[in-house]
């Protein structure tokens, strides 16, 4: 029997939500989903999302701007954590972990391995929205929630063309644009919009960009001082992975960024065979079987290396 939120706000008065650190579409939609539904469903509980540094294009979903972007350690009732993936990852709402009476984490990549009062994760489901709904009563979805959950599910599917969507997936993005919700806005505004400065890094890291393994592997890597240069923040990197992935031939995609140096954020994503969330997770990372994260230490040589040498088997076939 699928298992409701309503029956983890019994006695509950205070509630706090919190996705992951650098927010993608998914995070941010089934934190504010979550939010919003139970701002309008259970107005007496007193609820606070934290969500740090979303990009500007998210800031279509509404009331975003009540979103905390930095946290006091309090003991609320239920700490709800979303598309986490490890505890690791929860950044700003950490401190809550410690005192929270009880933490409900819902999730949908293979690598959770967390423990928690209650643990949901699905790996099986396409975004972590997909699996708020249904915990949520669909009669129960207001606009902006609805707004917010497909906002979520176009993200993680690749707008609904990743073979992690399910006919299901196709029939609760359908329930939502019943709720009257702007999806064509939704899907460009968040999703192929791009500020200049995100296509002139994206432009650079294709240039950059190199073949391994008969064409099967692609790699770029964006350094600390070019970053600085167009003043980019981690999240204007979001896309250029999935951009190289749809070179004719590219089995898998890697790019990486400096966080500062000699440490990189590596994206890894993959076409259909490879599964790099075993990589990701031998590095410490995590995520999905075609698209996980990882960071490491050393030269960008130093991780191509690495990596490689783990990809080399899967490549080589
Ligand atoms: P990214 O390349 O950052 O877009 O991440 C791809 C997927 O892997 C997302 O679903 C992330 O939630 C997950 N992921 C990224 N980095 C990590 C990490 N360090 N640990 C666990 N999961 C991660
Ligand atoms: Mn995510
Ligand atoms: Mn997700």
């Amino acid at each position: 029997m699928q298992k409701k939120i309503d029956e983890f706000l019994k006695d509950v008065k205070t509630v706090a939500i919190a996705g992951h650190v650098n927010p993608d579409g998914d995070c941010v939609g089934s934190c504010m989903g979550m939010y919003l539904y139970l701002k309008d469903n259970f107005p007496q509980i007193q609820t606070e999302v934290y969500l740090e540094a979303p990009r500007r294009a998210f800031y279509v979903i509404r009331d975003l701007d009540k979103a905390k972007q930095d946290c006091v350690e309090y003991p609320c009732d239920l700490l709800i954590l979303l598309d986490i993936s490890s505890h690791d990852r929860i950044g700003v709402a950490s401190c809550l972990l410690k005192s929270a009476k009880r933490v409900l984490c819902l999730d949908h990549h293979k690598t959770n391995r967390d423990s928690y009062t209650w643990l949901f994760n699905y790996p099986e489901i396409s975004s972590t929205c997909e699996v708020v709904w249904n915990f949520l009563d669909s009669d129960k979805i207001g606009e902006k929630c609805a707004e917010a959950l497909y906002m979520g599910m176009v993200h993680d599917t690749g707008v609904f063309q990743y073979a992690s969507t399910s006919p299901r997936t196709m029939r609760i993005a359908a329930s939502l644009m019943e709720k009257g919700i702007p999806f064509s806005r939704l899907i460009d505004e968040t999703y192929y919009q791009k500020t200049f400065v995100q296509n002139q890094l994206l432009g650079r890291a294709l240039v950059e960009s190199f073949l391994m393994f008969d064409g099967k592997l692609i790699v770029s890597c964006i350094r600390k001082r070019d970053m600085d240069f167009y003043h980019a923040t981690p999240a204007d990197m979001d896309g250029i992975v999935s951009q190289m992935r749809n070179t004719s031939g590219v089995e898998v995609s890697v790019f990486m960024y400096e966080l500062s140096e000699g440490t990189w954020k590596v994206s890894l994503r993959s076409v259909d065979q490879v599964d790099v969330s075993t990589v990701a997770q031998f590095f410490g990372g995590g995520g999905h079987a075609r698209a996980a994260g990882v960071t490491m230490q050393g030269s960008c040589y130093d991780v191509i290396n690495n990596l490689t040498q783990h990809l080399e088997k899967d490549l080589r076939q």
